[in-house]
């Protein structure tokens, strides 16, 4: 089996999984140490954590009326459409409703 040279590697996804292996992907042109999938995960995740806060925002600062939920899962199909957070933790928002 072929090495592949340190020049080569410059070009491979930093990501490493819990049992040391790294991610063989290419990085992606616009990140600089990810792949396509894991920069878009990072993305989701940065973007989630964010989003949190804009989500429990209701439109009477609780959780009491059904106009209150309509209008915070209004906000999560938007998100999810706009790839912000992922299919788990919507379907998981959604449940909760
Ligand atoms: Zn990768």
């Amino acid at each position: 089996m072929q090495k592949r040279s340190n020049a080569d590697n410059r070009h491979l996804c930093m990501f490493s999984y819990s049992d040391g292996r790294r991610c063989r992907m290419l990085r992606h042109p616009d990140h600089r140490g990810l792949c396509p999938f894991r920069s878009r995960e990072e993305r989701q995740q940065l973007e989630s954590e964010r989003i949190g806060t804009e989500l429990a925002a209701t439109l009477t600062g609780h959780f009491l009326t059904a106009s209150d939920i309509d209008h915070v899962l209004g906000k999560v199909f938007t998100a999810l459409a706009q790839d912000r957070i992922s299919v788990r933790k919507a379907h998981t928002l959604c449940y909760a409703a």
